[in-house]
């Protein structure tokens, strides 16, 4: 089969290429391996309620898809809500970050010399003084980066939370997925052609000439081929994960491949008979009635409801190194730990609980096949990594993905849609 271009991966990157390069006319085929388009993007719809198994929300007054929302009349709202903490038997309503946090990011500003997030906080900030810091940095690293901190780049983090607006935080109605469904349908309608269940195994390449074959045997031949698959797939050398062998092998890339994170994380999607938390009282009073998140020390530390949304959903999250940790636990074990980590927090008898489960999820990302993790982080090196990646093979083999986004709202959908847009916007 022939065509123009070839685009690996209907993730959001793969997806925005392919709708940039069809609307200018190109003839794209889209070799997905999984039998639904969206990657980490996936909508589900279960008792009339929106279940996000992968991205959620959008973090911030993010260009690229806050334009493309307004494109396609896509209608969106806030999803801003008050952050709890759950700490030695109390809830508080504190901010994430904890005493010393304006010293910490004062010293961070004038770091010179990139080094990772752990060693910069373990020299910076050494001492029983600083204990409770050294742990909200690992956790927020950890949980909301998905990072590794001993790896993690502190000039990444600093560029992060120097641009973050906690304030404006937005989730899509009926569901991330009704954005991608929206690229898909543009580029069919221009031309374009989605294969599902198209998963590639191996790349033959020349200048000016690519050959893709599927593992159905079938191969598909064009002039470029864009790469969309997630960092964490082409970071694996197994086939059976979603790997693609290259011929000959893009030695460069390869290693640039190599010197960036992925992160690690776990989901879990609760769907209880009645939103319990609403109706807790903490010791000094308050209501939990409109809590978004809580963060804890529990296995499955953090946790969120669908607040302003009045919703029966709560929703838990492992991220970084102890998500890594657990990417072998099964389905099962993943919701006994789900359930006994909120059962300790509000006090709730375990069995309890379990009787009032709905409907419930675990997607452990990091096992997923053609996934293998949450997102990407920027190591030291990182930088130069992406430059190498950003740039094409002999102006033939081109990679796009969230992980070769320059900007401040890393791991992010925003992140994913701006490489894809970046990337079409190379080919002529
Ligand atoms: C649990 C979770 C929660 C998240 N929450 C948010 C959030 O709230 N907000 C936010 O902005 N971002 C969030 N993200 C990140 C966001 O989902 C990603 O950054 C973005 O969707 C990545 O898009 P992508 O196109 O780069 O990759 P992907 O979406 O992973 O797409 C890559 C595609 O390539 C396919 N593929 C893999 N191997 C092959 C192969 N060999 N042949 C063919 N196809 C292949 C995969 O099946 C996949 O469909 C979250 C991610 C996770 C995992």
């Amino acid at each position: 089969m022939n065509t123009d271009v070839l685009i690996i991966g209907a993730g959001a990157a793969g997806l925005m290429a392919a709708r940039e390069l069809a609307v200018k006319g190109k003839k794209v085929i889209v070799l997905e391996a999984q039998d639904r388009i969206g990657g980490r993007i996936h909508t589900i719809y279960e008792n009339g309620k929106v279940i996000e198994l992968g991205a959620e929300f959008v973090h911030g007054d993010l260009p690229v898809t806050l334009n493309l929302l307004k494109e396609s009349g896509i209608k969106y709202h806030s999803a801003s809500a008050s952050m709890w903490r759950y700490d030695n038997g109390k809830f508080t309503t504190t901010e994430v970050f904890i005493d010393h946090w304006d010293e910490f990011i004062d010293k961070l500003n004038k770091l010179e010399q990139d080094t990772s997030i752990h060693d910069f906080i373990e020299t910076e900030f050494p001492g029983d003084k600083y204990i409770e810091l050294r742990e909200s940095v690992r956790q927020f690293v950890s949980g909301y980066d998905t990072a590794n901190p001993k790896n993690a780049s502190s000039f990444a983090l600093r560029k992060e939370w120097q641009s973050e607006d906690e304030n404006a935080q937005h989730r899509i109605e009926g569901g991330y997925i009704k954005l991608l469904s929206y690229l898909a349908t543009e580029c069919e309608a221009n031309g374009g052609q989605m294969k599902l269940n198209s998963a590639v195994k191996d790349i033959y390449w020349e200048p000016g000439k690519v050959s893709a074959i599927a593992v159905d045997g079938i191969t598909y031949h064009a002039e470029r081929a864009i790469i969309a698959i997630p960092l964490g797939v082409l970071q694996t050398d197994a086939v059976t994960k979603g790997t693609i062998v290259f011929h000959p092998l893009v030695k460069e890339q390869q290693d640039a491949i190599h010197q960036m994170g992925f992160g690690a994380v776990i989901k879990i999607l609760i769907d209880f008979n009645e939103a319990f938390w609403e109706n807790v009282q903490t010791d000094d009073g308050k209501s939990l009635r409109d809590m978004g998140y809580l963060f804890s020390q529990e296995e499955i530390p953090t946790w969120w409801s669908q607040f302003p949304e009045r919703s029966t959903v709560f929703t838990g999250w492992v991220g970084g190194p102890d998500a890594w940790a657990k990417k072998d636990a099964t389905d099962d074990e993943l919701l006994a730990e789900s359930l006994q980590s909120i059962a300790n927090i509000f006090k709730k008898d375990i069995d309890e609980l379990q009787s009032q489960i709905r409907s419930w999820h675990v997607i452990n990302w990091t096992s997923r096949p053609f996934i293998q993790g949450s997102y990407a982080y920027d190591t030291v090196e990182a930088p130069f990594a992406r430059k190498t990646l950003n740039t094409s093979v002999n102006d033939t083999v081109f990679f796009a993905g969230e992980y070769l986004y320059e900007g401040p709202a890393m791991g992010t959908v925003e992140a994913a849609l701006t490489s894809g847009k970046n990337v079409a916007e190379k080919i002529r």
